[in-house]
């Protein structure tokens, strides 16, 4: 399986996403990507369960399903994590679902919405400059 030899990180959407985030938010350099198998059970019990955090120290866990979405999602996804990260650090923010989106809006200026039946993440590519 291609996703057992690879990680996380470099798939096209998160490598983006983890090239922009660092360089927008510093702290966030050393932050790891990883496949984790809760992930997997997650989301084979909720589909739109692709990723977490705050499950092993400075590391955002995927599911491999994710290799499936469109860059955009991965993104969007990995954005919204960053942004929990954020949010639980700072404190300005309350770490929750729209506190993860408001703390990549105030510190990325980047907007996340939801689309599709799953309610997925997702960015305007033209966002990231
Ligand atoms: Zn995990
Ligand atoms: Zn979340």
């Amino acid at each position: 399986m291609k996703s057992a030899m690879m990680t996380p990180d470099l798939l096209p959407g998160v490598e983006l996403a983890m090239v922009f985030a660092e360089r927008k938010c510093p702290e966030l350099k050393g932050i790891k990507h990883a496949w984790c198998d809760e992930c997997d059970a997650a989301h084979d019990q909720e589909p739109r369960q692709l990723s977490h955090t705050y499950h092993r120290p400075k590391t955002i866990c995927w599911a491999r399903a994710i290799t499936d979405q469109a860059v955009e999602h991965q993104i969007g996804i990995c954005l919204h994590e960053y942004g929990h990260l954020l949010a639980g650090d700072c404190g300005s923010v309350v770490d929750d679902e729209a506190g993860a989106d408001l703390a990549v809006l105030d510190r990325m200026g980047v907007e996340i919405r939801y689309v599709g039946p799953h309610e997925l993440q997702t960015v305007e590519l033209g966002d990231l400059s």
